[in-house]
């Protein structure tokens, strides 16, 4: 038999010598070679003796977990080494993973031995006073080797549940935007206030303790030696240090060397109502347990159709498959589907029949589309009205779009403050050093421009000026103009235009778009061109909507709705009625039943004001 070498994969604790455990000191010493990251093998020199070091210029992990297998393989012992734990986005389930791919036996094979040490989440919180305490969770917000909205759907639930949190890989040079999402995402579930702790090279040279709040946080250096603790809803601040309670209800009486309660009477129910046993004890067991009867709900899923407007820019189509997935994840007790009113497939017809095929009673159709226009009025309707002939026994409910709402104005914000970035060079982030405003002409002299898309459907132009005037209020910028990209007027030159006679001498135009798609590319080009004409002018333009975490909560949201029949369609100022779609039928030939609106819609229907376009565009 081939003789077999022996594997110990240590963590080796923060970084200082005195925080490294003794088995991890004597596995160390058995070892014939140290594999590790160069910045590693670098901090645990001085114990080394006679080990050779290798592949410090590897850079893979898999390449180094690969080498340490080869090598046990053939008889060395060796030292894989992590700093922190290793079995904390470490090396040990790498290795494990090499050794699993080649068959490796776990009596006959080459030995493994994984040596615990202290990870960050311990090492960072002992500096920061005891901010763990209760329960709480790591979350890496490294998107390299898991997909981004995972770690959207983990950062949720773990707000939403109240964990203390440990952000591992919080930024890096390139990674620079997951730690503000993350924030983003704890906002809507904690308080602003809520205390954080910011740690740098936890017992290193360098050692760097913030302890700030969900609100400021962002102000202070976070980097890729950093770990980010934020506590819960009872985590509080006393002179510098996080302190999260032990158990939310005190038990125990902290002032008074005699406790009220005498041991024996600590574990009864009443003295602990927020248990389960207690819940047991008042018949709401399930509840407690989040048991309800909902078997035959469970059985067959809802099934949601989302319809976008399609694009022939295939980017534009998938962002809204994309969307269509992180809604998935976050409600897995759906089934969704997706369509598009034009330009890309499946159609709306093609995805109901998908969603019929696929079993669906009842569809829940909710259009992806930010204002109420002639699509979501007219369009999805009517091929909604087809379906109900062709599905007799099918249910069709219709949700609403997106519109004005506060949480449009919350992406505008976010996109706002990352097109007038703060400079933040790689350098100035390790040393510390605050950082600089990347401009010096003020907000009052900058003049923002929004920019819809544009309809002739005056009902959706005016939304846009309202979440521009929403946006007004919020900010305390020279002023936030509107102007539409298509059909509808001001067009983008013309609001440009507007903005130098306000006199700004800065401009950031934003555009209010779900995804990219050609009208993006143009706008983009407009912009560019505008900003090389006026080089006196400072011009940013800000991202669309796109992967914004709140446009997937605007969406839930209307799913919500829909699934519980509240939809209902804004018909006040709606220019379509019952004769505007005979019209539209007419013009394109389908023969569908006079007048018949889907839904909600069509009760609204008597109120008709003037039909025909009063958009902007008509003016002109
Ligand atoms: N196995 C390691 C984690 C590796 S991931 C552990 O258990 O600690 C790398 C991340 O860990 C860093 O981005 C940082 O968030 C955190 N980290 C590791 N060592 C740290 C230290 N000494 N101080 C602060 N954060 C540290």
């Amino acid at each position: 038999m081939k003789q077999q070498g022996k594997l110990s994969i240590i963590g080796f604790g923060p970084g200082s010598l005195e925080h490294i455990t003794g088995r991890a000191l004597s596995a160390l010493g058995e070892s014939e070679a140290v594999i590790g990251y160069n910045t590693y093998v670098e901090l645990i020199k001085p114990l080394l003796t006679h080990q050779e070091i290798v592949g410090t210029g590897m850079t893979e992990e898999v390449g180094r977990a690969q080498e340490a297998v080869r090598r046990a393989e053939s008889g060395q012992s060796v030292a894989v080494i992590s700093s922190g734990d290793a079995g904390v986005y470490g090396m040990a389930g790498l290795v494990y993973e090499v050794l699993i791919e080649r068959g490796w036996n776990r009596e006959e094979g080459v030995q493994v031995e994984v040596i615990p040490g202290i990870s960050a989440v311990q090492s960072c919180s002992s500096l920061l006073g005891a901010p763990i305490m209760h329960d709480a969770c790591t979350i890496s917000l490294s998107d390299h080797l898991t997909p981004w909205d995972s770690i959207v759907a983990r950062v949720e639930a773990a707000a939403a549940a109240d964990f203390v949190i440990a952000f591992y890989n919080p930024r890096s040079g390139r990674r620079t935007r997951q730690i503000e999402e993350a924030r983003n995402i704890l906002l809507r579930y904690r308080d602003p206030s809520t205390p954080v702790g910011i740690v740098k090279s936890a017992y290193r040279d360098r050692q760097q303790t913030i302890v700030t709040t969900l609100r400021d946080m962002l102000e202070h250096e976070i980097g890729m030696l950093s770990t980010v603790v934020v506590g819960n809803s009872a985590t509080t601040v006393y002179q510098g240090l996080m302190v999260t309670p032990r158990g939310y209800e005190r038990k125990y009486n902290l002032s008074k060397a005699i406790q009220t309660l005498k041991p024996h009477e600590r574990l009864r129910t009443t003295a602990e109502p927020w248990s389960l046993a207690a819940a047991a004890a008042r018949g709401d067991i399930l509840a407690a347990t989040g048991l309800t009867d909902n078997s035959s709900e469970r059985n067959s899923p809802r099934t949601v159709l989302l319809v976008g407007h399609g694009s022939r820019v295939e980017e534009g189509n998938d962002q809204l498959r994309e969307l269509a997935d992180r809604l998935a994840a976050r409600k897995p007790e759906l089934h969704i589907e997706t369509c598009f009113i034009e330009l890309a497939s499946p159609s709306i017809a093609e995805g109901i029949d998908n969603c019929i095929r696929g079993g669906a009673k009842a569809v829940y159709i909710v259009p992806v589309i930010l204002f109420a226009a002639g699509h979501s009025k007219l369009d999805i309707p009517m091929v909604i009205d087809r379906a109900k002939q062709k599905y007799p026994d099918a249910e069709f409910v219709y949700g609403r779009p997106i519109s004005a709402q506060k949480r449009a104005v919350d992406i505008l914000l976010d996109r706002i403050k990352e097109a007038v970035p703060a400079i933040g060079t790689e350098a100035s982030q390790l040393d510390g050093t605050t950082e600089v405003r990347s401009s010096e002409v003020r907000d009052r002299d900058t003049a923002v421009l929004l920019m819809g898309r544009g309809s002739n459907d005056s009902d959706a132009n005016s939304e846009l000026c309202k979440l521009s005037r929403l946006l007004w209020e919020r900010t305390s910028y020279l002023s936030v103009e509107s102007c539409f990209i298509a059909v509808a007027k001001p067009s983008l030159q013309e609001g440009l235009k507007r903005c130098l006679t306000l006199g700004a001498r800065k401009i950031i135009v934003l555009p209010f778009l779900l995804f990219t798609g050609v009208l993006m590319k143009q706008c983009e080009e407009e912009v560019r061109r505008f900003a090389a004409d006026h080089p006196q002018i400072e011009v940013e333009i800000g991202g669309y909507i796109g992967t914004h975490p709140l446009l997937t909560d605007m969406l839930a949201e209307r799913i919500d709705e829909t699934l519980a029949g509240q939809a209902s369609a804004n018909c006040d100022t709606c220019q379509y009625r019952q004769e505007a779609a005979y019209h539209h039928h007419h013009h394109h030939h389908h023969d569908v039943v006079e007048g018949e609106f889907h839904g909600r819609h069509e009760a609204a229907a008597t109120s008709v004001t003037s039909a025909g376009g009063t958009g902007d565009m008509q003016r002109r």
